[in-house]
C-alpha cells in the first residue's frame, strides 16, 4: 500500500495510503515533543498526529491516510469536518464567541434544546440543559434526579462507563485505568448485574429480574433517585442487552418513582440508526444524556427530559462558564440538519448491512470471534477461546496494531478487552468498509 505520495498531502484522499512505517518520522519527532510536556496520565492509542480529516478518512503529518473506524470514539459521527457543519461553525465565530448563557442568552443554545425534544424519544413536554462533556452530562442528570426524587442512591449496571470526573468514577464498572489510586469516590453508587447475553445465557426478563431483585435488596427503590443506563455499553464493549430486559428495568423505575436515565453519549445522534438507541428497544427515558456525535467534534453535551424534572432544580443550580457554546451550538444545529437532509439514520442501517455480514463471514473463518453484536453503526466483535470460553485479551490490540500499519484505525473495547469495536462515521463508504474489514480479516489470519 505504498505509493509516491509527497510526505504531506493537501487533499485529503478516499482511500488507505501508507507511505512511511506507522508512526512515520514526523509523528515520531512530535511525540518526543509531546513526551515532555504531556501528562504521561493522557495516553493515545496509535501516535500518529493528525494533519487534516475529511469524511471517514485521517491524514497524518507524514502524509498517511487512515480509514477511520473509531471516529474519535463515535464523536464526528457525521464525518469529520463536513462542509455545513464547518460553515455553520466558521459563520457563529465571526458573530459571538460566548456571552455565557446564564448571563446573556442566544438563539443557537435554544434550538439545540428544540432539536433535543423533537429528537429524544418521547411525545411529552422536555427541557434540557447544556455542558460541555458527557462526564458532566452524567453529573447534571444525577443532581437533576436527586432534586426531583429527594432521594440519594443511584443505580448503575455492571460494564458501564460514564466517564472521568469524581462522580463518574464512582459510577464506572471497570476501575484499571479509569480510577485505580483517585480515590475516595462518592458514595450511594450501586451496581447491579446488566444483561449480557453471550455471558450469561438469560433472557431479558430472568436478568432484569436479577437485576432489580439486586437493587431492591441491596438498596431499596424508596433510596434510588436513578438508574443510569446505555442502552448498548460503550466501553463495556456494545452489548445488546436481551429482548426485555430495558423495558422491564424502566418499568420498575416507574413503578417506584425511580428517574430512569438513559445515557446516550456513545449510542446516541443517529449511530444506531435511530436519533437514539432506546427507540430499538421501546424505552421512553425520563432524562436523555447526549454528547460525543452531537456537534461533529466540537465539545457539547445536554441532558434533556420531563419538564417536570428538568425544572425541579433551583434557577442557578444549573449550567457553568462554557455549557452550550455559541460554536458548538451552531455546529450542532448543522449536524441535526445534516442528519436530516443526507438521511444519516438509513446510512447507519447501510452499514450495519454491509459491516454484520462481512464479520459473520469472518467469524465462520476464525472461530477465536465468539460473538458479532450491535446496532447500525455500533457493531462489535468478541474474542474468546472456543473450548474454554476464556477471554482473548491480546487478540484486539494485536489485530489493532497490524491493522494500523495497513492504514486502518480501529478501537478496541471491552471489560476483559476482548472486544474490538467498530463505530465508523456515517460518511465512510461501502467500499472504505469493505477494504478495512479485509485488513481485519488480514490481521486474524496473520496472528
Ligand atoms: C464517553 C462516554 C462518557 C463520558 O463522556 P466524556 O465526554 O468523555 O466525559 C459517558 N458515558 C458514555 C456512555 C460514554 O461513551
Amino acid at each position: 500500500m505504498t505509493d509516491t505520495l509527497a510526505p504531506t498531502v493537501d487533499a485529503v484522499p478516499t482511500e488507505r495510503r501508507v507511505v512511511t512505517a506507522i508512526p512515520g518520522p514526523r509523528s515520531t519527532e512530535l511525540h518526543a515533543r509531546r513526551t515532555a510536556v504531556v501528562s504521561a496520565g493522557v495516553s493515545s492509542a496509535l501516535p500518529v498526529y493528525i494533519e487534516r480529516a475529511h469524511g471517514a478518512i485521517l491524514v497524518d503529518v507524514d502524509g498517511n491516510a487512515f480509514v477511520d473506524l473509531g471516529a474519535g470514539i463515535g464523536v464526528t459521527t457525521v464525518g469529520h469536518t463536513i462542509d455545513t457543519v464547518v460553515e455553520a461553525a466558521r459563520e457563529q465565530l465571526g458573530d459571538v464567541l460566548h456571552t455565557l448563557f446564564t448571563i446573556t442568552p442566544y438563539e443557537e443554545y435554544v434550538r439545540v434544546c428544540e432539536l433535543l425534544a423533537q429528537h429524544t424519544p418521547g411525545d411529552f413536554a422536555k427541557k434540557s440543559v447544556l455542558v460541555n462533556s458527557g462526564a458532566e452530562a452524567v453529573e447534571n442528570g444525577v443532581k437533576i434526579a436527586r432534586k426531583y426524587t429527594g432521594r440519594n442512591g443511584i443505580a448503575v449496571l455492571e460494564h458501564a462507563y460514564h466517564g472521568r470526573t469524581n462522580l463518574t468514577m464512582a459510577m464506572n464498572f471497570k476501575a484499571s485505568p479509569y480510577s485505580t489510586g483517585f480515590g475516595p469516590f462518592a458514595g450511594d453508587v450501586y451496581r447491579a448485574p446488566n444483561s449480557y447475553p453471550l455471558h450469561d445465557g438469560l433472557s431479558g426478563a430472568d436478568a432484569a429480574k436479577r437485576t432489580i431483585t439486586y437493587l431492591e435488596k441491596t438498596v431499596g427503590a424508596s433510596d434510588l433517585a436513578c438508574l443510569v443506563v446505555e442502552p448498548i455499553q460503550g466501553e463495556g464493549g456494545f452489548m445488546v442487552p436481551a429482548d426485555g430486559y430495558l423495558p422491564a428495568l424502566q418499568e420498575w423505575c416507574t413503578a417506584n418513582g425511580v428517574v430512569f436515565i438513559a445515557d446516550e453519549i456513545q449510542s446516541g445522534m443517529a449511530r444506531t440508526g435511530a436519533y437514539f438507541a432506546s427507540e430499538h428497544f421501546g424505552l421512553v427515558p425520563d432524562l436523555v444524556l447526549s454528547a460525543k456525535g452531537i456537534a461533529g467534534g466540537l465539545p457539547l453535551a445536554g441532558v434533556t427530559g420531563r419538564a417536570e424534572i428538568m425544572d425541579a432544580s433551583q434557577p442557578g443550580g444549573l449550567g457553568g462558564t462554557f455549557g452550550g457554546n455559541p460554536v458548538a451550538c451552531a455546529a450542532a444545529i448543522a449536524v441535526f440538519e445534516h442528519i436530516e437532509s443526507e438521511g444519516l439514520l438509513a446510512a447507519a442501517k447501510r452499514i450495519e448491512g454491509v459491516l454484520k455480514p462481512a464479520l459473520l463471514e469472518l467469524q465462520k473463518r476464525f472461530p477465536i470471534i465468539a460473538e458479532v453484536r450491535g446496532i447500525g453503526a455500533m457493531i462489535a466483535i468478541e474474542f474468546a477461546d472456543p473450548a474454554t470460553h476464556e477471554p482473548l485479551a491480546e487478540v484486539p490490540g494485536t489485530v489493532a496494531a497490524y491493522a494500523a500499519q495497513q492504514g486502518v484505525l480501529v478501537l478496541t473495547a471491552g471489560t476483559y478487552g476482548n472486544v474490538i469495536r467498530f463505530l465508523p462515521s456515517l460518511a465512510i463508504t461501502d467500499e472504505q468498509l469493505r477494504d478495512a474489514v479485509g485488513v481485519i480479516g488480514d490481521a486474524l489470519a496473520a496472528i
